[in-house]
C-alpha cells in the first residue's frame, strides 16, 4: 500500500491536520514547526496531541514529518545566523519529543562563499549540539537542488555530514524528487543508477521520507521550482515508476506540489493510488 501525505497548514493543530489527511486518502502529512520564515512557535496543546495520536493509531498513520523553517542557515558564516538556526532547531527537537517517533526535516544550508567543507563542519557542529542518544525523533537532511551555494545537492556531501555526526542513528535523509532531478540525478531515465549511487554512498536504509514533486525547470538546472505531478520536466510516468520502485514503494511520500487548495492534493493522491494500489 502506498504511504502518502501532503504538506498541510499547522494553524489549526494536529487533530485538524490528521482529519484533513484522512479526507484526502492520506496516511501521514508534513507541516512547518513554525512560521517558515522563523519566529516563535505556537504552544503545543497536549489535548490536541492526544486526540491526534488516537486518530493516527485508529487509522494506521505512518510517522508524520515536521519541516524546519526553510530560512534557517546552519552553515552560515555569520555567528548570529548560526546561533538562530541552533536555537530554533534545539527548540524544535524539544517540542518533537511531545510527539515521539516522528521525523524532522531540515535544509542543510548554504555556505555562501566559505566553501562546502567549512559549511559542512558548521552543520555538523549544530547537529552534534542538538542530537542526543535518548531522543525519539529522527532528523532528516533534505537533498537540495544546488541553487546558489546550497550544501546537500550531492549524495557525497550528505554522507559526509552523516559520517561526522555523533548520534548517527538519529540521522536520515529526505529525498526531494524535484531537487535531485534539478541537481543532476537523472531519476527520469536512470532511476536504478541513481538509487544504486544513493545506496552506495548513503545507504537506502537512511532514506526515511520522500518529497514527491514534479519540477518546473529542466534536468540539471540547479533551480528549486516545484510543479504539479505530471506537469513538469519529470513527468507522470517517471513519478509512477518512482513510487512503485521495489526499493522505494514502502517509504512514505509527501506532496509539496503547488496547489490552490487541498483538492489539488486529493486529486494527486487519487491519481497515484489508482496507478499503484
Ligand atoms: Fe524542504
Ligand atoms: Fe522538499
Ligand atoms: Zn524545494
Amino acid at each position: 500500500m502506498l504511504h502518502i501525505g501532503a504538506h498541510l497548514s499547522a494553524a489549526k493543530g494536529f487533530l485538524h491536520m490528521g482529519k484533513e489527511a484522512l479526507s484526502i486518502q492520506a496516511d501521514t502529512f508534513q507541516f512547518f514547526t513554525r512560521n517558515p520564515r522563523g519566529g516563535a512557535a505556537k504552544d503545543l496543546n497536549p489535548q490536541d496531541i492526544l486526540a491526534f495520536q488516537e486518530l493516527a493509531e485508529t487509522h494506521g498513520f505512518q510517522p508524520i514529518l515536521a519541516h524546519a523553517p526553510y530560512t534557517l542557515n546552519p552553515a552560515a558564516a555569520n555567528p548570529e545566523t548560526r546561533a538562530f538556526a541552533l536555537q530554533v532547531m534545539a527548540d524544535d527537537m524539544k517540542r518533537m519529543e511531545a510527539l515521539p517517533h516522528n521525523l524532522y526535516n531540515f535544509h542543510p544550508g548554504s555556505h555562501v562563499g566559505q566553501g562546502a567543507s567549512v559549511g559542512i563542519t558548521r552543520i555538523c557542529d549544530i547537529l552534534n549540539t542538538i542530537l542526543t542518544p535518548e531522543q525519539n525523533t529522527t532528523v532528516l537532511l533534505e537533498t537540495m537542488s544546488g541553487k546558489g551555494s546550497e550544501i546537500g545537492s550531492t549524495f557525497e556531501e550528505l554522507s559526509e555530514i552523516i559520517q561526522r555526526t555523533v548520534c548517527q542513528d538519529k540521522i536520515g535523509v529526505c529525498l526531494d524528487t524535484c531537487h535531485v532531478y534539478s541537481a543532476g540525478y537523472d531519476i527520469r531515465q536512470d532511476l536504478d543508477g541513481v538509487l544504486e549511487h544513493f545506496d552506495r554512498v548513503i545507504g537506502l536504509n537512511r532514506l526515511k521520507a520522500i518529497h514527491l514533486n514534479d519540477s518546473l525547470t529542466p534536468f540539471d538546472s540547479h533551480k528549486d521550482r516545484h510543479e504539479k505531478l505530471g506537469k513538469g520536466s519529470l513527468g507522470l510516468e517517471a513519478i509512477i515508476r518512482f513510487v512503485t520502485h521495489p526499493a522505494l514503494k514502502e517509504k512514505p511520500f509527501f506532496l509539496e506540489t503547488p496547489q490552490d487548495d487541498i483538492t489539488g492534493y486529493k486529486n494527486e493522491i487519487a491519481l497515484l493510488r489508482a496507478a499503484v494500489d
